[in-house]
Parts: structure tokens; C-alpha cells; sequence
């Protein structure tokens, strides 16, 4: 007998790579606009995007603000005035096509997908997630995608996941695990939920925050050994 039956996996650097689509986009935006393309700028953007996103989970900001205004506070940074609103729109579009995979994401999601029912949580831009999610072949085995932009609240607020867990039939939070890599919105959020938590930790990285998790792993074919209770009793 299985503890966990619902499993929520977060996206960005749980099972896409967002610093490789990140990097390829503001390449091309940064091309485009006859911008230098340095690894500072990078770094500021980097910080900057950051700092807004931060001020969104706090419930400071809204998301339009936060993409609407990076790049303009970016290129504010370098003494340009430019569009932030029209920066961000080229920069979706070069942004969805970055679909790269996290090692094992895929045969992670494949082999689990027919013993758990799996579900997406991810702060983020509708449209964007989605075509992302579809074109690295993972969106079929998902039994449902849910987008911050759809829910109207984000993780780690509890409301955010009152909304996903009313959407799942037969749902009992007691045999769910979420299942990614930030601990500020989806351990907290888990935590915030009342469910399970384990922290995908790839790079090692000292836990700093108030969150303690469930589990910890730092490769993603761990989650094999924690979601199955015959494995991790060692039977
Ligand atoms: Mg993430």
C-alpha cells in the first residue's frame, strides 16, 4: 500500500530547466534590441526579476507588474528608457520556446504517472506554461495543469491551493506530496496546505529559510525511493 496517491510537481527548475530557456530568451531579446549582451546584465536582470517576484509571493505585487516593469527598471539600471511592457511581450515569446528538460524529469513523470495521479503547480503565465509543458512532451501525463494566472493567488498562499485541491475529485490532502524546488513558495505553500513536502535540491543549497521539509533530494529519481513505501522500508 501506497502513502502518497496525489503527487504536485512545481516546473521551473523541478522539471524544466528555466535557466536554459531564460538564458536563450533574453539572448534574443537582448540581440534584438542592440543591447550588449554581457554577463552583467544578466546578473542584474537576474537580481532585479528576483527581487520583484519575491515582492509578488508577499502579495506586494501583482504579476503584470512584476513582468511589465523588470525590464524597464533593467535598462533604467543602463540609462535607457525603453517599453517594459512591449520588452516583456518579446521576451515571452523567445520564453516559450525553451522547453529543456531537467535530468530524469521525463522518464521520472512517465514511469510515475500511471501509479500516482499527478498535477501541475506553478506560479507563472498561463500560455507560457502550457506551451512549454506541451512541447516537452510532458503535458499528456499530467491529470491537470494549475496555473497561478488561472487561480488568481500564488503559492505559497494557501488560497492558491484551496483552488487546486476543490478541482481534484476525491481529494484527501493527507496522501499528497508536493514536489519542487523552492522552499519560500512550494515547501512553505505545502507546508501552508497541509501537506507533505520535499524539496528538490540539485545544487545542494544550505536551507536558510523557516521551512523544514518533508524530504530532501537532490536528483529527481530519489523521488522514486520517498513516493513508494515498499522501497523506502527497504522490503
Ligand atoms: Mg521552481
Amino acid at each position: 500500500m501506497k502513502k502518497y496517491k496525489t503527487l504536485f510537481f512545481d516546473v521551473d527548475d523541478t522539471l524544466l530547466d528555466f535557466g536554459a530557456a531564460e538564458k536563450l530568451a533574453l539572448q534574443l531579446l537582448f540581440e534584438e534590441q542592440n543591447i550588449l549582451h554581457t554577463p552583467e546584465i544578466e546578473e542584474e536582470y537576474k537580481r532585479i526579476n528576483q527581487g520583484l517576484w519575491r515582492r509578488f509571493e508577499e502579495g506586494e505585487m501583482s504579476r503584470d507588474e512584476v513582468v511589465n516593469t523588470r525590464f524597464s527598471s533593467l535598462l533604467h539600471v543602463y540609462g535607457k528608457e525603453v517599453d517594459g511592457k512591449l520588452l516583456e511581450k518579446k521576451y515571452r515569446s523567445f520564453l516559450e520556446e525553451g522547453h529543456q528538460l531537467v535530468d530524469g524529469a521525463f522518464d521520472l513523470i512517465r514511469e510515475l504517472h500511471s501509479q500516482y495521479d499527478l498535477y501541475i503547480v506553478t506560479n507563472g503565465v498561463s500560455r507560457t506554461q502550457d506551451k512549454r509543458l506541451r512541447s516537452s512532451g510532458l503535458f499528456p501525463f499530467f491529470k491537470d495543469i494549475f496555473v497561478s494566472e488561472d487561480t488568481g493567488f500564488q503559492k505559497p498562499m494557501k488560497e492558491f491551493f484551496d483552488y487546486v485541491f476543490e478541482r481534484i475529485p476525491q481529494f484527501n490532502v493527507n496522501d499528497a506530496l508536493i514536489i519542487g524546488d523552492s522552499l519560500s513558495a512550494d515547501i512553505k505553500g505545502g507546508q501552508l496546505a497541509g501537506m507533505d513536502t520535499c524539496w528538490f535540491n540539485p545544487k545542494m543549497k544550505q536551507n536558510d529559510s523557516d521551512s523544514s521539509p518533508n524530504f530532501q533530494i537532490h536528483k529527481l529519481e530519489e523521488l522514486k525511493q520517498i513516493v513508494s513505501v515498499k522501497d523506502r522500508i527497504g522490503a
